[in-house]
């Protein structure tokens, strides 16, 4: 089991063992994730290639290929808009049963209560748990708490707002089967976004989608989309 962060590369990024990272990851790694000189990390290429890396200088060092059975091909980044209550808990437990890579707590217009730092730590302790329950090979990342808007930018990624009213498209007739990178996936809190939060994903290039005609709960709809992903992805 290991907790060794994760990035998503594309497969030209590695060459004679080295990957080259580009700014932008340079930037999460060292500065976002606070990785040192030495430090490992997981490189990913989207196409169920995991190579052990350790950072030199402002480049990955291949240590070895990894083996990896139980993971999806793919990175799934879920930003969740924190619902009232505990209801966090069990989407924590269920989108790491399902396979999710990164979770991002998100402190949404409609639910601007901060979580207690005790909540984090129960969060990433759930996250650890559902891991090894359901065999994964690595634990999800759960990310401080942040807010929605200001944590709207992503490198290399499809990214999609989860909307439960409207004549929107259904997710499973937006993914993008070619291509690597990150999904990264948004769902409301239980009052639902404000068309400010759409506007300004659409405007980062989030694109409005529906996860079928039913209003689903907040708790429920990331445990959707992640279903509904994870079967497109799957082979
Ligand atoms: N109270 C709101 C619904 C909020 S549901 C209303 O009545 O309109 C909580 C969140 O779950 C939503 O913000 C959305 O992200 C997601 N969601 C629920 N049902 C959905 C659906 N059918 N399609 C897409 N997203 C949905």
């Amino acid at each position: 089991m290991s907790q060794l962060q994760r990035i998503a590369i594309a497969p030209s990024q590695l060459q004679q063992g080295q990957i080259l990272l580009t700014k932008e990851q340079q930037h999460y790694l060292a500065r976002v994730l606070r990785l040192r000189e030495g430090d490992r990390f997981i490189a990913m290429d989207g196409r169920g290639k995991w190579w052990l890396t350790q950072l030199v200088g402002e480049q990955g060092q291949v240590l070895e290929p990894l083996l990896v059975e139980t993971e999806l091909p793919v990175s799934i980044t879920l930003m969740v808009a924190l619902p009232k209550g505990n209801g966090f808990d069990e989407v924590v437990r269920c989108c790491t049963e399902l396979g999710v890579t990164t979770i991002a707590p998100v402190l949404s217009d409609r639910t601007l209560l901060q979580p207690s730092p005790q909540k984090l730590e129960r969060w990433r302790r759930i996250a650890a748990e559902a891991a090894e329950q359901s065999e994964r090979a690595f634990v999800p990342t759960i990310l401080e708490p942040v807010a929605f808007s200001s944590s709207l930018s992503f490198e290399n990624s499809q990214q999609y707002i989860c909307e439960a009213r409207g004549n929107l498209p259904h997710i499973k007739n937006c993914l993008q089967h070619q291509g690597q990178g990150t999904i990264v996936i948004a769902t409301g809190p239980e009052g639902g976004w404000t068309q400010q939060e759409i506007e300004s994903a659409i405007a980062a290039g989030f694109q409005a989608v529906s996860l079928g005609r039913r209003i689903l709960r907040a708790v429920t709809a990331p445990v959707v989309a992640l279903s509904l992903v994870s079967a497109a992805c799957e082979v």
